[in-house]
C-alpha cells in the first residue's frame, strides 16, 4: 500500500521504519528481532542505531540487494517532497499559476525597475542594456528551467535565492558592482528591501518525474546504508537539485519563511527574516 504522504528526505525519522519494514527479508532474523523491538509506537528509538554493520552487510550479501530495495521503498511512495528557494512579496502568484522558468523580457524589466528607476541607484539604460547582453547567453541557458532542491537543509547553505531571488537580478547586481570597481553593496541592498524569503513546498508526482531523476533512490539508500553503518543519528544532507520545465499550481502544498538565512555573499552573515512583509501570510492571519 502506497504511503499517502509525499516521501521527504530530511524527515528520516518518519520513512526509515517504512524503509526497515521494505528491507525486513534482506536482514537475518536477529537483525530483525532488534528492529522490531526499536520500533514502537513513538517511531524509531536510539536502538536502531546500532543496526549499522547487520544491515549493510546482510543487504550486500544478496544480489541486486539495494536494488531491490530502491524498487520496493520507492514503490511506496506517489510523490515526492521538492523545495523552491525565492524571494517574493507574495505567494498568491504561485498559488495560482504555480512555478514558471522566469522569462527574460519580463527579468529584464524587473532589472531596470530595481535598479534604473531607483532614485538613489539610478543606473542609466545604456549601462543595464550592456550588462543585460553580457548576460542573455547564461539567461537563455536556464530559461526553460524551474530549480528545485529534495532537501530542506540545503537552504542553510544556499541561502542567496533567498535573499537576493531571481539570480538573473543578482548576476545583474554583481556585474554593476564590478564596473563600480569597489564593493559597493547598494544594488545587492535594494534585491534585499523588497521582498521576504520564501522557500515553497512542492509535492511532485515521482511518475512524472524525468528519467534522468532515476537515481535519486539509489543515493537515498546509500545514505541510509551509510548512516547505518557509521552509526550515526542523522541523515546526511542530499545535494540534490531537480530541474523542471514548470510546476502546477495544484503541486504546490505550502510555502515557509526561515526566521534567518545565512548570506553567503557576504561572509555568511546571518540575516533575520521579516515575516510580516509576506501578503500571503498577512492573509492568512486576516482570515483566522
Ligand atoms: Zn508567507
Amino acid at each position: 500500500m502506497k504511503h499517502y504522504q509525499a516521501f521527504d528526505y530530511k524527515d528520516f525519522l518518519k520513512w526509515l521504519p517504512c524503509f526497515i519494514e521494505q528491507s525486513s527479508d534482506l536482514l537475518t532474523k536477529s537483525v530483525i528481532q532488534i528492529v522490531q523491538n526499536s520500533i514502537g509506537a513513538y517511531g524509531v528509538s536510539g536502538e536502531i542505531f546500532s543496526l549499522y554493520d547487520s544491515v549493510i552487510f546482510e543487504t550486500l550479501k544478496i544480489p541486486n540487494g539495494t536494488k531491490i530495495l530502491v524498487e520496493r521503498f520507492r514503490n511506496q511512495y506517489s510523490s515526492i517532497r521538492l523545495y523552491h528557494g525565492t524571494r517574493l512579496d507574495s505567494m498568491a502568484s504561485i498559488f495560482q499559476h504555480g512555478l514558471t522558468p522566469g522569462v527574460p523580457e519580463k527579468l529584464e524589466t524587473r532589472a531596470k525597475e530595481m535598479f534604473g528607476k531607483d532614485q538613489f541607484l539610478g543606473v542609466s539604460d545604456e549601462m543595464l542594456e550592456l550588462v543585460f547582453k553580457k548576460l542573455r547567453p547564461h539567461l537563455s541557458r536556464q530559461a526553460d528551467r524551474v530549480f528545485t532542491s529534495v532537501d530542506l537543509r540545503n537552504f542553510e547553505r544556499c541561502g542567496h535565492y533567498l535573499i537576493y531571488g531571481s539570480e538573473f537580478l543578482q548576476w545583474v547586481a554583481a556585474e554593476l558592482q564590478a564596473n563600480d570597481g569597489f564593493i559597493n553593496e547598494s544594488y545587492h541592498k535594494k534585491l534585499r528591501s523588497k521582498g521576504v524569503p520564501t522557500i515553497v513546498v512542492i509535492d511532485y508526482p515521482i511518475d512524472d518525474l524525468p528519467d534522468r531523476y532515476s537515481d535519486f533512490w539509489d543515493r537515498v539508500i546509500d545514505n541510509v546504508l551509510w548512516m547505518l553503518a557509521e552509526n550515526r543519528k542523522n541523515l546526511w544532507c542530499l545535494d540534490y537539485t531537480i530541474t523542471l520545465k514548470s510546476i502546477d499550481p495544484k503541486y504546490i502544498v505550502d510555502h515557509i519563511h526561515p526566521s534567518e538565512v545565512v548570506d553567503p555573499l557576504f561572509g555568511n552573515l546571518v540575516r533575520p527574516t521579516l515575516v510580516s512583509n509576506c501578503e500571503s501570510c498577512e492573509k492568512h492571519r486576516s482570515m483566522e
